[in-house]
């Protein structure tokens, strides 16, 4: 059912208050009205609500030396609201608690169970970090086509796990809120909310065992039409390349994921890697660092083809800043030449200058984004109705 349009803006104020105390710190009243352009009687309202239910709270006096009455600078409670980000990874997975800053209280990273066993997983994770922390709600990331709205998982094929009804079994099985996104769009959104991001218009791919984007135009993400937009890991990039799970030729993941630099390693030196569950490109990143040619050159593949997806991304959306994310940039030294040299080559010549690199926020930054989607989706539904 559609919402009233008067509570949807009573949550989109809060909301704006909410990420403005988020990114700037404590403030007045008087300074979140300036920051955020929304009228003073609006604040006070809103804020006195989010007073009352406890998720604002009063932190002293402001420090100036003007003459009259100080204000009162208002915080957020990080500290009363911990909420669980879980990112469901196709080899490795990784649960965080957090305050909803993106202060990490917990975290934990293990090789992932594949089908049935990867929900028993989830269950046993969720339950013990919620039998040690006084938890709020849960975030869950996932690779594979998703339905935010009913927080239902459709299909992942990577995770191969189809209608996994996420937000009713977190209900049923632990009376917990669940809130539930694309892997790509929770790393977006760890990047909207970190104090040191400044673009408003960047795209943040992430290179694992399998490829998608998260686009970020004007400060919003993009989601296309049915949530499924991102999904550069099946551009294709290569007519002739290999066949992909999705049906295609030559899609991006299967000619640079972490599984594609696997086989590029295997196809250039016909030797066969063997490792515990899947192989990840990590095992031939160490054989590259040791100086092995085929290691090397298996990086260098992988790196043309990734120059072609990324000069297609920018041509269509003329981001400031393309950031890479995921377990294949522990190999970024090695794939980075091939890569530029291949984006130059492809680049429409406006899109020249934009700048690719690493992001800096680390191996927990899916988790994070989820544990805050957790903490704003809370406020939002649960807080302010
Ligand atoms: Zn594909």
């Amino acid at each position: 059912m559609k919402k009233a349009s008067l509570s949807s803006l009573k949550e989109n104020n809060a909301a704006l208050i909410f990420q403005s105390l988020r990114i700037k710190g404590p403030m007045t009243r008087a300074e979140i009205a300036r920051e955020t352009r929304l009228m003073p009687s609006t604040v006070s309202y809103i804020t006195n609500l989010l007073i009352h239910k406890k998720v604002l709270k009063e932190v002293g006096s402001e420090d100036v030396s003007r003459v009259g009455k100080k204000g009162i600078l208002l915080d957020i409670n990080y500290d009363d609201f911990l909420f669980i980000g879980y990112d469901v990874g196709s080899a490795y997975s990784r649960v965080i608690v957090s305050n909803g800053k993106g202060d990490i209280l917990y975290s934990k990273r293990f090789v992932s169970e594949k089908n049935d066993k990867l929900l028993k997983q989830i269950y046993e994770n969720i339950k013990m970090v919620k039998n040690k922390f006084n938890i709020i709600g849960i975030g869950m990331a996932f690779p594979g086509y998703i339905d935010p709205e009913n927080g239902v998982v459709i299909r992942s094929h990577n995770i191969d796990i189809s209608n996994f009804e996420v937000k009713k079994v977190m209900k049923k099985e632990f009376n917990l809120p669940a809130y539930v996104d694309h892997n790509t769009i929770m790393m977006a959104r760890s990047l909207i909310s970190n104090n040191s991001h400044k673009e408003k218009d960047f795209c943040i791919i992430n290179m694992g065992p399998g490829i998608g984007v998260g686009i970020v135009s004007n400060g919003r993400i993009l989601r296309g039409y049915k949530n499924a937009a991102g999904e550069l890991g099946h551009v294709t990039v290569n007519p002739e390349g290999r066949k992909c799970n999705c049906g295609k030729n030559g899609c991006l993941e299967t000619e640079s994921s972490s599984k594609a630099i696997v086989r590029n390693y295997e196809e250039i030196s016909g030797k066969k890697l063997e490792c515990e569950g899947s192989c990840e490109s990590k095992l031939v990143y160490e054989l590259a660092k040791k100086g092995d040619e085929s290691a090397i050159k298996a990086f260098e593949r992988a790196g043309k083809y990734l120059g072609i997806g990324i000069a297609t991304l920018v041509n269509i959306l003329n981001p400031e800043k393309v950031y890479i994310a995921g377990g294949v940039t522990n190999g970024w030294e090695f794939l980075k030449d091939s890569t530029e040299q291949s984006y130059n080559q492809h680049i429409f010549y406006a899109n020249k200058d934009v700048n690719v690199e690493v992001s800096s926020i680390g191996e927990y930054i899916t988790a994070c984004g989820a544990a805050t989607y957790a903490f704003e989706k809370y406020v939002r539904e649960e807080i302010i109705p």
